[in-house]
């Protein structure tokens, strides 16, 4: 059963692409049908679901099959170091696939305890060939990690770009990943006041650079903390970046839709939700 397509969106509702939603975590898989269609009737058309851990892998593809949302594959550096090695081999087998974008949600958590480094370390480089090997792009996770991740792109002279997923730092950081090929993943964070560094890069950035995520069910926005977030508030993610830059809406949704399909390798016509 696919899910229908919501058509009181209307036509003047331009659509989105959620490049960063986890819609197989606890918090939103028993609901997933209904969030899917909610978001699709805001005109969020389009949504890319990164794993977290192994385990997740192969019932996240059996829920492509049936919802046609678009899904990357990896180990998230929070499962890094309860990961098993066998990760390593199993993932160029499955990523292979054409149904398979990008290989994410990869990346490195130096918030995290110091004891994990070693196995962050481990599996970020693993994946980065994985995905340089697979000729794909990555979908990366950073929290005081810009540095390292940089340096590790540039060591393996990775080319294939991808999204700085949940984007927040000077325009200096973004712009050092918009240069290795990178989108940056623009979300909730820009709708916090205090805010007022990455407000400030993202007003200044191509727009080509630019994609739009939830990170849900992560990441909600300024007036729902503590709530969960879904994949619907993207309309929400789209207003706040609306009112930083100087485009039209039209011709902002336009590209950030256009960036999206791009950087991922995917049909532009063919993401609609629940098309065949
Ligand atoms: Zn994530």
């Amino acid at each position: 059963m696919s899910i229908k397509i919501a058509s009181e969106a209307g036509p003047t509702l331009p659509l989105l692409f959620d490049t960063h939603c986890h819609l197989d975590l606890p918090e939103l898989l028993p609901q997933l049908e209904f969030h899917l269609q909610q978001a699709c009737a805001l005109g969020v058309q389009a949504v890319l679901v990164p794993a977290v851990e192994q385990k997740n892998w192969l019932p996240l593809l059996a829920l492509q099959q049936q919802f046609k949302f678009d899904v990357a594959l990896g180990v998230h550096p929070w499962w890094a170091a309860s990961a098993q090695l066998n990760a390593l081999e199993q993932l160029p087998q499955l990523a292979a696939q054409p149904e398979v974008c990008a290989i994410g949600e990869i990346g490195l958590d130096y918030a995290l305890d110091e004891a994990t480094f070693a196995a962050q370390a481990l599996f970020f480089s693993q994946q980065l060939a994985i995905a340089k090997a697979l000729k794909k792009p990555v979908v990366l996770h950073h929290r005081k990690s810009m540095v390292q991740l940089l340096a590790e792109i540039k060591l393996q002279q990775f080319n294939e770009g991808g999204i700085l997923h949940a984007f927040s730092g000077s325009y200096q950081q973004g712009k050092a990943f918009i240069d290795l090929g990178f989108k940056l993943g623009i979300g909730g964070t820009i709708s916090y006041q205090r805010a007022e560094k990455t407000k400030k890069a993202v007003k200044k950035f191509p727009l080509d650079a630019l994609v739009l995520e939830t990170d849900a069910p992560a990441m909600p926005l300024s007036g729902f903390q503590g709530q969960v977030n879904t994949p619907a508030q993207l309309r929400l993610v789209f207003q706040a970046l609306l009112e930083l830059r100087s485009e039209p809406a039209t011709q902002l949704a336009a590209q950030l839709w256009q960036n999206s399909c791009q950087v991922l390798r995917l049909n532009a016509q063919s993401r609609l939700l629940g098309s065949a």
